[in-house]
């Protein structure tokens, strides 16, 4: 068992992984090769030191000194330089040196993305913005891997995954412009093609970590066709191949909410050089003469091409908000081990023990649907189990597929209500800038919206369904692990709630084939939150089962009951008659991540 918070005087300071033991625990039940696990725990224990001792104090001075864009150099010449506060610059140079982007092109082995997943969530602790700038470079690499031309291919790869600060370049990602983000479709921004290469013209209204040093784009070719499908993917460098700077212009940077360190800047575009990303070669084809007519640049794919690296950035914001409901559960644990009112401790009193319990739990639960996608990469990619075949393969990707915009939705609206109610546990302090609350609310609110809100989520997993057939996979996983986990018989009644749900959601399923579109999209958002219940309730059970068969350890299935009751459970009179002490009397072992013997669970709920 961790020790007493009263022990800590704050979060800043300490190790972050070894103060979360579910980091460990879930390192544990998704990296069962022993050579991947050691590395992992190795890269997981250096990032708890450098993010809970170093980035995280650095985090708090960016926040309230903000990025300043200073438009012309004395002379009067336009330079669009972005100053930064050192500790900015510090965080993300000790992040590039610690392989934060660059560890799977250099670690000559395959690095398992549970473990990337496991230091990103650390650094969502510490600093959202930071990882918002670092997690773009890591999506671009791999853009820049799969479909950039010889000509600039290995140089961008190279740079972007360099170990080196002084020599490292950054990503960042414009689609959004001022008529609008969810329907990029509707798109102005046009390339025309110079040679082998492109200019683009057009002006782009959200760009975040906009000093970067390359940029993937959406714009349409000229002579494409309008709408969505007439969109292309290129990469546009911030300077040019012979040092000179692209054709760029930063109109000003957005008076943000949140997020303060990584700057997002309205931008213009005059004739910016970029690269298209396309398969360098025609796909397979009929004849030589179908050959002949492939154009990579209007070929229909190229926003497709693009929502690979969304979907991979929307992932990174569902890790940002298991980040910030993790930093929330620890500061507001630690404080109200320290604070006393009424001549007690108030980590004693009822209702903060069930606020405590509860934010764990929804952490916990978001975890867990969030690192099965992590483990569904590795199953794609022959990580985590190499024996597996193409359909399994293919079957975990489209697992991540329909589970990725389901945590993103989860995970962030959790970390608004999970930061919100953190904060009250610190009372009027919490409200206060000097304290770490308020930043961690502020940053919250920025992650429903930006790579999707909350409806056009709920839509993308309609669309997963409807496309890809990508909920058949994910039901065939839960169904299993239902199957299986009433062996317990601890675990029973979860098993059973769970199972009732899945009925109802095939029920659902049903209903919403035969009904009109504008109802079926009515009911995506209850749809999706029944999903991603299921889900998560399912996968934590997993998790318990686990947990009980390894160790003979009960707390999981603590969290697991608990989850299963408060999104599914029938409590009469709304629970107030419920004799249920769990919070009160096993908060101890469930904050401080305690074992819980099986029979401790006997009578409760
Ligand atoms: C801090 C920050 C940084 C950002 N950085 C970047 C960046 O680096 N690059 C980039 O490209 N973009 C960036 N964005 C833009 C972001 O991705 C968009 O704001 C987001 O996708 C929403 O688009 P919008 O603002 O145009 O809202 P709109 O699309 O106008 O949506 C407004 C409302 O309408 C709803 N809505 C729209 N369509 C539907 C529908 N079909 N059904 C139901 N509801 C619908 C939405 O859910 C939303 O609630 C950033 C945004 C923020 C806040």
């Amino acid at each position: 068992m961790l020790p007493d918070y009263a022990e800590h005087e704050e979060a800043i300071g300490l190790n972050w992984y070894e103060a979360d033991p579910n980091l460990a625990f879930i390192l544990d039940h998704l990296i069962p090769e022993e050579k991947y696990r050691s590395f992992a725990e190795d890269h997981s224990w250096t990032f708890g030191e450098l993010v809970g001792k170093s980035l995280a104090a650095r985090a708090e001075q960016t926040d309230k000194h903000g990025p300043v864009l200073v438009r012309y150099d004395r002379w009067g010449e336009e330079i669009c330089k972005i100053e930064h506060h050192p500790t900015w610059l510090a965080n993300k140079a000790d992040l590039i040196r610690n392989g934060f982007v660059g560890l799977p092109a250099h670690a000559g082995h395959p690095v398992p993305h549970v473990l990337m997943s496991s230091l990103s969530y650390q650094v969502c602790q510490a600093e959202t913005a930071a990882y918002c700038a670092l997690g773009m470079t890591v999506e671009a690499a791999e853009m820049i891997n799969r479909y950039a031309p010889d000509a600039v291919r290995e140089e961008f790869h190279r740079r972007l995954c360099s170990l080196d600060p002084t020599e490292a370049w950054e990503g960042g990602m414009f689609l959004t412009e001022r008529q609008g983000g969810s329907d990029v479709g509707a798109n102005t921004t046009a390339a025309f093609p110079d040679g082998d290469e492109w200019l683009i013209r057009g002006d782009k209204h959200f760009c975040s970590n906009v000093d970067a040093d390359l940029f993937i784009i959406l714009a349409r070719p000229v002579g494409a066709q309008p709408g969505p499908k007439g969109l292309a993917t290129f990469a546009m460098p911030r300077r040019l191949p012979d040092g000179s700077s692209n054709a760029f212009h930063i109109k000003r940077l957005k008076p943000k909410l949140g997020t303060i360190g990584v700057p997002t800047a309205e931008v213009t575009l005059s004739g910016a050089r970029a690269w298209l990303l396309a398969p360098q070669h025609a796909p397979a084809v009929e004849s030589l003469a179908d050959a002949d007519g492939w154009d990579p640049a209007r070929d229909g794919k190229g926003l497709r091409r693009m929502m690979e690296m969304v979907d991979e950035s929307r992932y990174g914001v569902a890790l940002m908000g298991l980040g910030i409901q993790r930093r929330s559960f620890l500061e507001a644990s630690i404080y109200a081990a320290r604070r006393q009112q009424f001549g007690e401790r108030i980590d004693a009193y009822p209702l903060v023990r069930e606020t405590l319990v509860d934010m764990l739990v929804d952490l916990e639960g978001g975890a867990a649907m969030t690192f099965e996608c992590a483990a569904a990469a590795d199953t794609a990619d022959g990580i985590r189990t190499p024996e597996s075949g193409l359909a399994e393969r293919e079957e975990a990707s489209l697992l991540r597929r329909i589970l990725i915009p389901l945590a993103k939705m989860r995970a962030t609206r959790n970390a608004i209500n999970t930061a919100s109610a953190a904060l009250e546990v610190l009372g009027g302090n919490g409200y206060m800038e000097d304290w770490p609350l308020a930043r961690q609310l502020r940053d919250a609110q920025a992650n429903t919206v930006w790579e999707g809100t909350d409806n056009i989520l709920c839509m993308d997993v309609l669309r997963a369904m409807r496309k890809e057939k990508a909920h058949a996979p994910l039901l065939a996983r839960l169904e299993r692990t239902l199957d299986a986990s009433p062996q317990h018989p601890l675990l029973e009644d979860p098993a059973n709630a769970l199972f009732a749900a899945l009925g109802s959601l095939n029920e659902s399923l049903d209903h919403l084939a035969m009904a009109p579109q504008d109802v079926v999209n009515l009911q995506a958002r209850r749809f999706a939150e029944l999903l991603a219940d299921i889900a998560e309730g399912t996968l934590l059970l997993e998790e318990a089962s686990w947990s009980l068969d390894r160790d003979g350890d009960a707390r999981k299935a603590v969290i697991a009951r608990r989850f299963a009751k408060k999104k599914f459970g029938y409590t009469p009179s709304r629970g107030i008659t419920d004799p249920d002490r769990t919070v009160i009397d096993l908060f101890e072992p469930l904050v401080r991540y305690g074992r819980i013997e099986p029979d401790a669970l006997s009578g409760s709920a």
